[in-house]
């Protein structure tokens, strides 16, 4: 169990391990062992003043190896995966590819998502890439607010779109779907029990 102060001591890695640690270098081909600890991507990050634990600490906790914390923050699922904090970062610590895999490890141990809806709208979205090759936004909006029982949400924005010609009814698909259906087939969603 960690204390507040522990957020705040700088670890050193020799001093750490991680089995997370060494995964993240390996599939997300980033090595927090070259964080300056500098926290410029907390600074630079635009949702960090939502996240219950910031990019810095976040960084931090994979060093020390407290994954149940990490796949258990909010902050997982309030990144939009912007890139300011990869921008900023002097080490090039890829923090929005580091949430991708944090995410995925939680889909797959069925630790639920602290956002209503955010697991319904990514399977919405995964499914109709897999479809179209693409994201048809009017498909996709109708679809999640049936499953979501959101009837009416958004619907006068969406009829204003629709009447000037942003929205397209009709979803259209890639040229080569083949190909996009071999990327997910090379990479299957699975989820334990
Ligand atoms: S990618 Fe995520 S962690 Fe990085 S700055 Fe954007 S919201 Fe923050
Ligand atoms: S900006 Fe990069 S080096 Fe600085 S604390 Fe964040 S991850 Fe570490």
């Amino acid at each position: 169990m960690l204390n507040t102060e522990d957020f705040y001591h700088v670890w050193r890695i020799d001093q750490t391990s991680s089995l997370l640690r060494e995964e993240i270098k390996e599939y997300c081909h980033t090595n927090i062992e070259m964080c300056l600890e500098c926290g410029k991507c907390s600074g630079g990050c635009s949702n960090a003043h939502i996240f219950d634990i910031t990019p810095r600490k976040i960084i931090q906790l994979i060093k020390i190896g407290e994954e149940a914390k990490l796949l258990k923050m909010d902050a997982l699922w309030s990144c939009v995966a912007c890139q300011l904090c990869v921008d900023r970062c002097p080490s090039s610590i890829n923090i929005p590819r580091i949430m991708d895999y944090l995410r995925e490890k939680a889909y797959k141990q069925n630790i639920p998502s602290t956002r209503p809806n955010v697991e319904l709208f990514h399977e919405l979205m995964l499914g109709n890439i897999k479809k179209f090759g693409r994201v048809p936004e009017a498909l996709l909006s109708v679809e999640f607010n049936i499953k979501s029982k959101q009837y009416t949400k958004d619907a006068e924005m969406g009829m204003k779109m629709f009447f000037k010609g942003k929205l397209n009814p009709i979803p259209a698909r890639v040229k080569d779907i083949q190909m996009v259906r071999r990327m997910f087939r090379n990479i299957p969603a699975q989820r334990e029990g």
